[in-house]
């Protein structure tokens, strides 16, 4: 363990993790002392001869592990976005060891009976509001974890956890090889008719892996926008299919008999504490609360979405005919046709409309509405980060420290797929002040040298998205990490970054800021009113594919009984009616979310969930004088962004809205109304 660590952070400037402290051939030993002085201390609450009381077993147990805590935040980051052979080995022996760890922790029956008998006697305690909540939330998680079951089945309880921790680690190192894997070369006729921008990110493709020409992979950025311009149809079919195949039966990294085992040990874990089945258990601290509350919501979008998807179906069919393919429309001919349909009705040129995103000034956009929301200024700094690609800003409001934000935007074979926000610090003032230190990972095909990175709409989107949740941990403002930043339900933690996503397309924000790379022209106006019409183009297609999605992790998660989970999923599929033409946005062979995390099984449809607040929140402003309104920002900030999970959801979005939302703002945010 880096001498720099200590409870508060670390002991550098900004308190950002000394990187160089962390050579690979180190972790192992930082792990195990960090763990060694964790067991100490939790022992040591769980043995204290004192009555318990708040402070020497709730808050001394916050703080029980924060080496553990530092060690996992810099290690976790790196094997995401800057994995290497080491680091990925390392995270498969650690796997198991991290959820022994956690285990012995939740099945520590001294340490139980003292939190229970605060939780039984929490009345008498004189705790305030953020305290009683830290303490129900140990507490729930305590029995959630099984600590009270008899000494049988606590251990059966704690080897699920063990292996399905392995699993989900394996899972997910699959999807990592066959991502990286998998490559198709083209030749210079192939590439010939695309745009420029994606003949220059294939030709970085291959040059990133010491190859020649030009080079497709399975990172989305290149992946999309190649459907949506070859038109080579047997190209676009192997892409489709490779894209699909991840972690399928039968290839190199078959990820269908770990999902097999990963759903069954989910029955009995949800079993052995008494619920009917695993969505029931994962759903209760949810905002949500049930799968059939799930399934309202899903069944609600579904008719609107896939009624649009038929429509946009038989147009982009017509439009197939027309150009002399005689089949049917199969899920390689989607985008390509949606997106010669989009240029005739919306008369836009992607590749020219990128020219006005260049990523720097998205990420000066970004910071702008931060600052004419929330006061918050960004000042570039240059520390030493884990790679060169990253960038970091200190964040400050009216002279005060905020925290640190880290933008880390280059796709990179090290890096996994997607775009998400972590922290390497949280936010709290318990046992001494941290102020957070948030990254932004995206995968942004990286310009060649001399080049701007130029974005999609589709990937500013991402960049506000992810920006959304850093703000969420930037404006924290609590006293303990337990309830800190992002740390909330999972269907409320994306109203942040689905949020903030509304700025992005504001017109007074795009007229600022989206600037021609080259001559610094502002975007012309009939471009920019294209690019906002478009907005709702295709959602039936978007939604559709989300929500097969959905439905099939529910699904999965609300059955008893699941063998052969692969026939379940085509099962799901067909009562849904989803359209030929539309494959599920992540099959579940790749469902990454639901596979190789815990946080997302049963739980994909929290997008949407949040999404009907997102839109709700955004009328508030509308209504209220406007997206920059003053009055509607503070209490956004004080009841939602600054809470963190510090209290239920329902009672923060009752406080900021008076209300709780329905559906209606979100079927007409999606243009289904
Ligand atoms: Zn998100």
């Amino acid at each position: 363990m880096s001498t720099l660590a200590t409870v508060a952070g670390w002991q550098t400037p900004f308190s950002i993790p000394p990187f160089e402290a962390y050579p690979d051939n180190q972790f192992r030993d930082s792990f195990d002392s960090a763990l060694t002085s964790a067991r100490k201390r939790i022992d040591a609450i769980a043995t204290n001869p004192d009555a318990p009381c708040f402070a020497n077993t709730v808050e001394a147990l916050e703080l029980a592990s924060w080496e553990l805590d530092r060690i996992c935040s810099v290690f976790f980051n790196l094997v995401a976005a800057d994995s290497n052979e080491i680091r990925e080995k390392l995270q498969a022996d650690l796997a198991p060891r991290l959820a022994s760890f956690s285990n012995e922790v939740a099945m520590n029956q001294g340490l139980f009976q003292r939190i229970d008998k605060l939780w039984q006697s929490r009345s008498e305690l004189s705790l305030d509001e953020e305290q009683k909540r830290v303490l129900e939330l140990h507490y729930r998680d305590f029995v959630r974890s099984g600590a009270s079951l008899d000494p049988e089945s606590r251990n059966r309880f704690a080897s699920i956890r063990v292996r399905l921790a392995e699993l989900r680690t394996a899972f997910a190192q699959n999807l990592l090889k066959s991502e990286r894997d998998w490559t198709l070369d083209l030749s210079g006729d192939e590439v010939s008719n695309l745009p420029g921008f994606l003949v220059s990110a294939l030709e970085e493709a291959a040059r990133e892996r010491g190859l020649r020409g030009y080079c497709l992979t399975l990172n989305r950025s290149l992946i999309v926008p190649f459907l949506q311009y070859s038109e080579s149809r047997k190209l676009r079919q192997v892409a489709v299919e490779a894209w699909c195949n991840r972690g399928a039966p039968g290839t190199r990294t078959d990820n269908s008999v770990l999902l097999e085992e990963i759903l069954a040990l989910r029955q009995e874990l949800a079993e052995l504490l008494g619920y009917r089945c695993y969505a029931d258990y994962k759903l209760e601290t949810e905002m949500a609360k049930s799968p059939l509350q799930v399934r309202k919501l899903l069944d609600a979008v579904w008719k609107p979405a896939l009624g649009q998807a038929r429509k946009d179906a038989s147009v982009l069919q017509a439009m197939m005919q027309d150009d002399g393919v005689d089949d049917q429309l199969m899920p390689w001919d989607w985008r390509l046709y949606a997106e010669r349909r989009r240029s005739r009705e919306f008369d836009i040129d992607q590749s020219e409309a990128k020219q006005y995103f260049p990523l720097p000034r998205m990420i000066e956009a970004a910071m702008d509405c931060a600052g004419r929301l929330f006061g918050l200024e960004f000042e570039e700094i240059l520390p030493q980060l884990y790679h060169p690609d990253c960038r970091a800003w200190r964040v400050s409001r009216q002279g005060d420290d905020i925290g640190i934000f880290i933008g880390d935007y280059f796709a990179r074979p090290s890096k996994r797929s997607g775009a998400w926000c972590s922290t390497f610090l949280d936010q709290k003032k318990h046992g001494g002040t941290s102020r957070p230190v948030v990254v932004n990972v995206c995968n942004f095909v990286k310009p060649s040298q001399g080049q701007p990175c130029l974005l999609s709409f589709d990937d500013t989107r991402t960049l506000f998205h992810e920006f959304g949740h850093a703000l969420h941990a930037l404006l924290s403002d609590v006293r303990y990490e337990k309830v800190s930043g992002t740390a909330v339900a999972r269907d409320f933690v994306e109203l942040p970054s689905q949020l903030f996503e509304h700025w992005m397309e504001l017109p007074e924000v795009l007229s600022k800021h989206a600037r021609h790379a080259e001559t610094g022209d502002a975007i012309p106006e009939d471009m920019l009113a294209a690019l906002l019409a478009a907005r709702n183009f295709d959602q039936g297609f978007g939604t559709v594919e989300y929500l097969a999605s959905a439905y099939v992790d529910l699904t999965f998660h609300t059955s008893d009984k699941i063998s052969a989970p692969l026939s379940i999923e085509r099962q799901v599929l067909d009562d849904i009616g989803m359209p030929r033409a539309i494959v599920m946005r992540h099959s579940a062979s790749n469902f990454a979310h639901v596979f190789a995390t815990e946080g997302y099984a049963s739980g994909y449809y929290s997008y949407l969930w949040s999404e009907v607040l997102d839109a709700d929140v955004f009328e508030t402003f509308l209504e209220e004088g406007g997206p920059f309104n003053a009055n509607t920002t503070q209490r956004l900030e004080q009841h939602i962004l600054s809470a963190g999970g510090s209290r239920r959801p329902d009672d923060m979005y009752i406080d900021f809205r008076g209300r709780l939302p329905s559906a209606d703002a979100l079927l007409r945010k999606r243009g289904f109304a």
